[in-house]
């Protein structure tokens, strides 16, 4: 093959790469217009029939004593009653433990999955786990997460009251920020997570968890304080707890913002 033949067929393979983006990046859109908000990962997962089962499938509807209660939210989704969530995300959790879809597999300490009651009316989104829940296999254990108590408490609720996950299950090395491919590969864990638990509202602590779940670039300067919904799901963002140990006059700010997600509380219950 002489040097224009190559240069010709080079570029019809490049046209292919260009066309299969094309159809590929058009189903992703149809797929988000009819509200799938998970990722076909099965090629990719190399356990692909328990993944599929359990995570980027629609929510399933388990046979259980329960089902008698079940009652269905504005989407017509099913909710799960209590003891349902349980067994869900623990299945969930036996799936997230052994995934390796990024390289932060190789260097964790333990998979932090998420911690708190399962029914939970009030969700906390953050970043990724740091060195102290890489240790312990428990979202915002530090610093960081001796702040998120305070501001859960000052809401007059306790840390079991509510329930605690991050956009990253595993600790990214130096506690970098996560970067695009980890936060597309680790995603649909929370998404199922957000999917099973079904609390009242999610409040994204910091850029990242904010950014993803609304699916948007804009600063969380701009994003704090106001309410969104994520998928049917009240939404209220604020400042990051690492960040307010780094900036201590921005908790006035944040107490703005919890007074709201507490007050929304309140009428939810009224
Ligand atoms: N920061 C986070 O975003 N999550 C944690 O679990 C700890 C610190």
């Amino acid at each position: 093959m002489n040097s224009s033949q190559k240069l010709t067929k080079l570029q019809e393979a490049k046209a292919e790469v260009l066309s299969l983006l094309k159809i590929l990046s058009d189903k992703v859109d149809l797929e988000r217009k009819l509200g799938v908000n998970y990722l076909q990962l099965d090629p990719i997962i190399k356990d692909s029939t328990s993944y599929e089962e359990n995570v980027t499938s629609q929510p399933s509807i388990p046979k259980s004593v329960c089902d008698n209660f079940n009652t269905y939210n504005e989407v017509g989704k099913v909710e799960l009653c209590k003891s349902e969530k349980i067994e869900e995300l623990k299945k969930l959790e036996e799936q997230v433990r052994k995934c390796t879809k990024c390289e932060l597999c190789n260097n964790r300490t333990n998979v932090v999955f998420g911690t708190g009651d399962p029914d939970a009316d009030l969700m906390f989104v953050g970043e990724a786990p740091g060195y102290y829940e890489d240790q312990q296999g428990e979202p915002f254990v530090g610093k960081a997460g001796q702040l998120l108590t305070k501001i859960i408490e000052s809401i007059g609720m306790k840390r079991g009251d509510v329930y605690i996950a991050n956009i990253l299950k595993c600790r990214p090395p130096e506690n970098r920020n996560p970067n695009a491919n980890e936060i597309v590969m680790c995603s649909p864990h929370l998404i199922r997570q957000i999917e099973i638990i079904r609390p009242k509202i999610i409040c994204a602590l910091g850029t990242f968890a904010a950014q993803t779940l609304l699916d948007t670039k804009e600063t969380i300067g701009k994003l704090r304080g106001k309410f969104f919904e994520y998928q049917s799901t009240k939404f209220l963002a604020t400042y990051h707890p690492a960040y307010l140990l780094r900036n201590p006059d921005d908790k006035k700010k944040v107490w703005v913002d919890i007074k709201k997600v507490r007050d929304f509380l309140r009428e939810c219950s009224t």
